[in-house]
C-alpha cells in the first residue's frame, strides 16, 4: 500500500503514532564542523524539519548550534541520534544517551537508534532504549543496520518492537525482502546514503530518467525513496543542493519506472555489511 506524499512537512506515522518527517538532512561530514552547523541551519530555514545525527559523528554540539541559529522551535524538529558500538550494554547506553542530551542541550530526542547490531550486546542495549522510551525521554526507538535475522533475534525478547530500521538504501542496494519484513512488522524503513555518498551521479541508468522527468538525478532517486515508503536523509552542506533535494513534490515516478529502478539492485554496499562489520572500529 503506497503512503501519501505531500510536501516537505509530510510525515510517515510510526507504529506508536509518532509522525516522522519522511525527508530529513544527514549530517555525517567529518571534514568540517562549521559545515554541520551551517547545513542544519540552512535546511531548517528552507523547511526541513528532520535532522539525523549520531554520537559517533561527534557533531551533536554543531547540530545544536545549527538548530539554535535557525530559530525554528525545538518542538517543530524531529531529531535523531544514535548509540555507538563502544557504548553497547545497558549502563553504557544510558550514559551515552545522557552525553548526547548534554551535547544537544535538550531534554529529549525524537528517535534514538542502535547504530550497529553489536553481537552479544545489542539486547542489553535495547533494554536501555526501552526504558528510555517508557520514561518518555525519547519519543521513538529503533535500530540501524539490522538484517532480518538480527531483527528476529532482537524481537524475540523485546517488549517494544523497533519503530525504525535505518539501513543503507539506494538503487544498487534495495534489499526488498528486508523491506517486506519491516513492513509486515510495522517497522519503518529508513535510508542512509540514499545518494550512495555521491556515487549515484555516475550511474548511467539515471541520465535518461533525469531527462524524462526533467528533474536532477538526486531528485529522481529521493522521490523514488518516498514512493517506496522509505524515509530518506540525504546529506549536503551546499545550500542550493539542500534546497534542490527537497524539490521533489511536483512529479511522480511511474510504476514501470519504479520497477525499473528496483531492478537495478545488485546488492552493492558503499558501507559495511552488518554481518561482518569490524565491531572494534571506533571512528
Ligand atoms: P548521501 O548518500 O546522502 O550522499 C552525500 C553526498 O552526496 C555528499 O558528498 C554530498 O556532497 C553529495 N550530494 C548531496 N546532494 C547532492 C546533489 N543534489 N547533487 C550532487 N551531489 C549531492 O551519503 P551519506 O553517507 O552522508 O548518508 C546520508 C546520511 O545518512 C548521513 O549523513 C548520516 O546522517 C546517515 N548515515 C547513517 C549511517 C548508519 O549507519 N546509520 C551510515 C551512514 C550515513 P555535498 O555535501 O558537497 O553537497
Amino acid at each position: 500500500m503506497s503512503k501519501k506524499i505531500t510536501d516537505l512537512t509530510g510525515t510517515f506515522k510510526l507504529h506508536n503514532g509518532v509522525e516522522m518527517p519522511y525527508l530529513g538532512l544527514g549530517t555525517y561530514m567529518p571534514k568540517d564542523r562549521y559545515e554541520v552547523t551551517n547545513s542544519v541551519r540552512l535546511a531548517l530555514e528552507n523547511g526541513y524539519r528532520h535532522i539525523d545525527t549520531a554520537g559517533i559523528y561527534r557533531n551533536e554540539n554543531d547540530v545544536r548550534m545549527g538548530i539554535e541559529a535557525s530559530n525554528v522551535p525545538r518542538k517543530d524538529i524531529f531529531l535523531t541520534t544514535k548509540v555507538w558500538n563502544s557504548d553497547h550494554g545497558y549502563d553504557k547506553t544510558i550514559n551515552a544517551f545522557e552525553r548526547s542530551l548534554g551535547n544537544l542541550q535538550m531534554d529529549y530526542v525524537d528517535l534514538y537508534l542502535v547504530h550497529w547490531p553489536v553481537v552479544g550486546l545489542y539486547k542489553d542495549t535495547w533494554r536501555a532504549l526501552e526504558d528510555l522510551y517508557k520514561q518518555g525521554r525519547v519519543r521513538a526507538i529503533g535500530v540501524c543496520n539490522f538484517l532480518k535475522h538480527q531483527l528476529e533475534d532482537l524481537m524475540e525478547d523485546a517488549e517494544v518492537v523497533p519503530m525504525v530500521n535505518q539501513m543503507e538504501f539506494h538503487p544498487y542496494l534495495v534489499q526488498q525482502e528486508l523491506i517486506n519484513f519491516c513492513n509486515q512488522n510495522n517497522i519503518q524503513y529508513q535510508a542512509w546514503s540514499p545518494l550512495m555518498q555521491g556515487k549515484v551521479f555516475e550511474l548511467p541508468e539515471f541520465q535518461k530518467l533525469s531527462e524524462k522527468y526533467n528533474k536532477s538525478i538526486a531528485q529522481v532517486i529521493l522521490r523514488y525513496d518516498l514512493q517506496k515508503g522509505v524515509i530518506t536523509i540525504p546529506k549536503s552542506c551546499k545550500e542550493e543542493r539542500i534546497i534542490a533535494n527537497a524539490d521533489i513534490f511536483d512529479f511522480e515516478i511511474s510504476e514501470s519506472d519504479m520497477n525499473f529502478i528496483d531492478a537495478m539492485d545488485r546488492n552493492f554496499r558503499t558501507g559495511p555489511n552488518p554481518d561482518n562489520f569490524e565491531w572494534s572500529v571506533v571512528l
